[in-house]
C-alpha cells in the first residue's frame, strides 16, 4: 500500500510549512492517472497526521479525471488507467491531465 509513504510525505511537508499553526483543512488533488486511492490516502491520513499539526484536519479529495489528446487525430479522450487508445487506433497520446497529486489548499487555525 504505496499510500501509506505517500500520505506519510503530504503530512510531514504540510507540517514542514505550517510552523506554528494548526491545520484545520487540507484540499488535496488527485489524478486518476497517479494510481493513488484516495480511499486509501483518507485512510491513512489519520494514521499519518496523528500527533501532528494536521491531526484532526478535513481531508479533501479532488479527483481529476485522465484526458489525453491523439497525435493522429488530435480527438481528445478519457483514460481510466495508464493506457490510451484513440478510437482512430492510435495508442500515441499526449497526456493532459490526470497525472498530479498536489495539495491544492492548507488551511492553518
Ligand atoms: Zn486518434
Amino acid at each position: 500500500m504505496h499510500e501509506l509513504a505517500i500520505t506519510d510525505g503530504i503530512v510531514a511537508g504540510i507540517c514542514e510549512r505550517v510552523g506554528e499553526g494548526r491545520v484545520r483543512r487540507i484540499t488535496l488533488e488527485i489524478g486518476a492517472l497517479t494510481a493513488v486511492l484516495p480511499d486509501a490516502v483518507r485512510f491513512c491520513f489519520d494514521v499519518c497526521a496523528a500527533g501532528t499539526r494536521c491531526e484532526g484536519a478535513e481531508l479533501e479529495i479532488v479527483p481529476v479525471p485522465g484526458r489525453a489528446r491523439c497525435r493522429s487525430c488530435h480527438a481528445e479522450l478519457q483514460m481510466q488507467g495508464p493506457w490510451a487508445l484513440c478510437a482512430c487506433g492510435a495508442g500515441d497520446v499526449d497526456i493532459l491531465s490526470g497525472q498530479q497529486l498536489l495539495v491544492r489548499t492548507v488551511e492553518v487555525e
